[in-house]
């Protein structure tokens, strides 16, 4: 039966010209099966890393010369990857065309910075959004070379509309859903033309272009999805679904076939990169299936993430790894018995703007565990630091060597044993616990160990938890 789908596509899957190509045949078989179809493009693998890169150090050399290199290397990337994917030579120019303005845009923007010298969030954001204006409207020019019918739209032309929380900017979801409706709808229904909408960015209500934080492209599509009440939202990318634990680093990972809603977001905010963290909620609000397919090897089912929870049969489902965390220790002997220590720490954390991710209390009380993302770390430490000037606190210290590790599945919750056979494992492997926490939905551990040990202690409860073995 002919569905609603939206379809994302990430960085590796339109790395270049040919993968581009392949994407835009994938798209065709399933608009030749009468689907109506919006399409979410990523930028092109590595180019939003390049982007932020380049803005920094814009801001801090104002290096002209550099800033010319940049593009020219950009403009050809480009240019390659369109020449490669059309084969049509009229569309191929106009392509061209608009990426040319769009490229002499970002190096006016760049050269901006470097005269400058400050690089803000709103900026930030606006330079960064060219990886995705870039690539979208090439994907669109190869399906259009393919006969098929299709435009291209930034995130904001779509009708995503967000806060001015620049990097990390959380739709309106009454504007968005309404204005998406309005654009998409007619386009789809009527038309019989395939969107191709620029994943990651949106504009907050001054029309200004902010984007939804690293990796958001996964959370367009499901904003989407949700506003269009899609009958599914389909994440493409490099892998065959969501799997055990990231096949980079344990080769026996598994693609898990059925996952529910809950373990997803388990397993995307404690590291699994799959889909981004926020992908999920616009999902479960209208119960909208989300699946996540590969790219290189579209025959394979994928995983599909649903409300209903298949039968649990497994307690632990995967094992995932969070880099790029500090371990915050905040103690002093006179902290145990002082009410209040802990809410002073969140509150002085909150209004720094630093999210907590993970938290535990000894139970002498004389100390308490924060992990934070690295990047606030600074942030986060100067904020305790004038919080608890001479004051029950003694000694704050920080650690950045270390990575969080979570082991999750929603069997865990009301199962005895599971933390001591992933401790005993950790033993077994000579890895040090820096810190636990449980999380309150129960279906995860998660804990600290130091950067030296990550790689041996997933691949011990990987074992452990024989998570390799086929079901
Ligand atoms: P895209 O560019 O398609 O958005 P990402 O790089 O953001 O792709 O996410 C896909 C990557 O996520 C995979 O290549 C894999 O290395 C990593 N990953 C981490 N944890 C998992 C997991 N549990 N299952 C599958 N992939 C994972
Ligand atoms: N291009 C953006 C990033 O690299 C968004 C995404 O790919 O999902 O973070
Ligand atoms: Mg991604």
């Amino acid at each position: 039966m002919p569905m609603r789908l939206v379809m994302k596509f990430g960085g590796t899957s339109v790395a270049d010209g040919l993968r581009i190509k392949n994407v835009a045949s994938l798209i065709r078989g399933f608009y030749d099966d009468k689907n109506e179809i919006v399409v979410v493009v990523s930028a092109l693998s590595g180019v939003t890393d390049e982007l932020e890169k380049e803005a920094k150090k814009a801001s801090e050399k104002g290096d002209v010369a550099e800033i010319d290199l940049f593009i020219k290397r950009l403009a050809k990337r480009y240019h390659d990857a369109t020449k490669e994917a059309i084969d049509d030579k009229e569309i191929t120019k106009k392509v061209i065309e608009g990426l040319n303005l769009k490229l002499d845009d970002l190096r006016k923007s760049l050269i901006s910075i470097s005269h400058l010298r400050e690089l803000t969030d709103r900026s930030h954001d606006y330079l960064s959004s060219f990886g995705e204006r870039l690539s979208t409207p090439i994907l669109s020019g190869v399906m259009r070379s393919m006969g098929l019918d299709s435009i291209s739209l930034t995130g904001g032309e779509a009708g995503i509309v967000t806060n001015s929380i620049f990097k990390n900017a959380r739709p309106l979801f009454d504007i968005t859903n309404d204005k998406v409706r309005k654009c998409l709808l007619p386009l789809i229904e009527i038309k019989k033309v395939i969107p191709g909408v620029s994943g990651f960015i949106a504009v907050d209500k001054n029309g200004v272009i902010t984007t939804l934080g690293r990796g958001g492209s996964d959370y367009t599509a499901s904003i989407i999805g949700a506003a269009i009440d899609a009958d599914e939202i389909w994440i493409w990318t490099d892998v065959d679904g969501v799997m055990t634990a990231d096949p980079k680093f344990v080769p026996e990972a598994r693609t898990l076939p059925v996952i529910s809603y809950l373990e997803a977001m388990e397993l995307s905010y404690f590291g699994a990169k799959v889909i981004h963290p926020k992908t999920i909620e616009p999902a479960i609000q209208k119960g909208i299936p989300v699946r996540v397919k590969n790219t290189f090897n579209p025959e394979h089912p994928g995983t599909t993430i649903v409300k209903a929870h298949e039968e649990i049969k497994d307690i632990v489902k995967a094992v995932t790894i969070i880099k790029n965390v500090a371990l915050i220790n905040v103690s002093g002997a006179a902290m145990a018995g002082t009410p209040g220590v802990a809410a002073r720490v969140f509150t002085t954390l909150a209004e720094a703007d630093v999210n907590i991710m993970m938290i535990s209390q000894g139970s002498s009380e004389a100390n308490i565990s924060i992990v934070v993302d690295e990047a606030s770390l600074h942030k986060a430490i100067n904020a305790l630091k004038s919080e608890f000037r001479e004051d029950v606190v003694k000694s704050i210290t920080h650690d950045e060597d270390v990575c969080a590790i979570a082991v999750v599945g929603a069997g865990m919750a009301g199962t005895l044993g599971v933390a001591g056979r992933v401790f005993s494992a950790m033993g077994r492997v000579g890895a040090n616990v820096r810190m636990i926490s449980q999380g309150s939905s129960e279906a995860n551990i998660s804990f600290v160990v130091n950067e030296k040990d990550v790689e041996k202690t997933v691949i011990a409860l990987h074992d452990e938890f024989n998570l390799g073995a086929e079901r």
